[in-house]
């Protein structure tokens, strides 16, 4: 389930806050609760008695908590500044999150401009001693918008300039996510020394898994080459150029409703291209989608950009394996 309004996603947020402020209440000393606020509380984790020697690395998004504490494991203490349910693409910071930032050790990002939020968010911050990793580093990025059908009015315009970066979706590649991994490892290690075989270990092991992932989706998905499909959200390039598969992006970020622009740009793409199926996600319009599925004689199916779910790193390639199987049935 995603929440993509901002009204929603201030309940979650407000939810989610008040459970950490509700965990972390019982191990704090009665001088510490000076407010009776629990969303006064994040950011204040870091007096827990029991890890004041840990680290303290705060991620953006749900991915990158996923491979940062797959890495850290119970070595450091790893938290998420973007709350899972909320929308990664147009997220506002709130003061808990520079606070939470003013703390930490370290931050890891998915950088590729996909947290438009951080820059100013660091700088208020203040926190001279922070040690920021890109996770992206060393990852040729593609294009920003896929080969893709575009409204008119968007073509040759300044629109493109602004995301100079690429796509940022990289996580989506269990290939490009093993990158990730092993620069959050060298980012931990260069942090936390002392720690440096666990994190070692550990970012071996998720590897392995990543490689595992990998393998399954090379041997499912060689056979359907060239598939093609049309998404609501410019979030497969890496995952369908990895595994010789064709994303035709209509809408760049997902939106709640989809424009009459969209449905034009879906029908002249089914119209350009040998489209298999429509692959919208949790949390977008799929009524209308259905309806437009039957209209082109197209299934649909869904498919998740995994940028929100649960906090266990396993739910990775949960999630991964189910749009395995999505794309397997859409691809046939
Ligand atoms: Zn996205």
């Amino acid at each position: 389930m995603q929440m993509r309004t901002e009204s929603k996603r201030s309940i979650v947020s407000l939810f989610t806050i008040s459970l950490m402020g509700i965990t972390t209440a019982c191990s704090q000393s009665p001088s510490n609760q000076t407010t009776t606020f629990p969303t006064q509380e994040l950011g204040a984790t870091p007096s827990l008695v029991a890890s004041e020697s840990k680290k303290k690395v705060v991620t953006t998004f749900l991915p990158m908590y996923w491979f940062t504490k797959a890495v850290a494991g119970d070595a450091a203490n790893v938290e998420t500044l973007i709350p899972p349910g909320a929308e990664v693409h147009e997220y506002q910071a709130t003061p808990e999150n520079v606070k939470a930032i003013s703390s930490a050790d370290m931050l890891v990002k998915n950088g590729l401009g996909l947290e438009e939020f951080l820059e100013d968010t660091v700088k208020n911050a203040q926190n001279s001693k922070l040690k920021q990793i890109d996770a992206s580093k060393g990852i040729q990025a593609l294009n920003q918008i896929s080969p893709v059908e575009k409204a008119v009015k968007e073509q040759g315009h300044e629109h493109e300039h602004e995301h100079a970066e690429g796509n940022p979706h990289v996580w989506i590649d269990p290939i490009l996510a093993k990158q990730q991994v092993t620069n959050i490892r060298d980012g931990l290690i260069a942090v936390d020394p002392a720690n440096k075989a666990t994190y070692a270990a550990n970012a071996a092991a998720y590897i392995q898994e990543l490689d595992n992932l990998n393998g399954e989706f090379q041997q499912v998905l060689q056979k359907t080459p060239n598939c093609t499909f049309i998404t609501f959200h410019d979030a497969y390039p890496y995952l369908a150029k990895r595994y010789n598969l064709k994303q035709v992006a209509v809408v760049e970020i997902p939106e709640d409703k989809l424009a009459p622009d969209d449905i034009q740009k879906v029908v002249n793409t089914v119209k350009k291209y040998k489209v298999k199926t429509l692959l919208g996600e949790p949390g977008t319009d799929n009524k209308l989608l259905n309806s437009l599925s039957k209209d082109l004689n197209l299934t649909l199916q869904e498919i998740d950009s995994l940028e929100s779910g649960e906090q266990d790193p396993q739910y990775y390639f949960q999630a991964m394996r189910k749009n395995l199987k999505t794309l397997e049935s859409a691809c046939k």
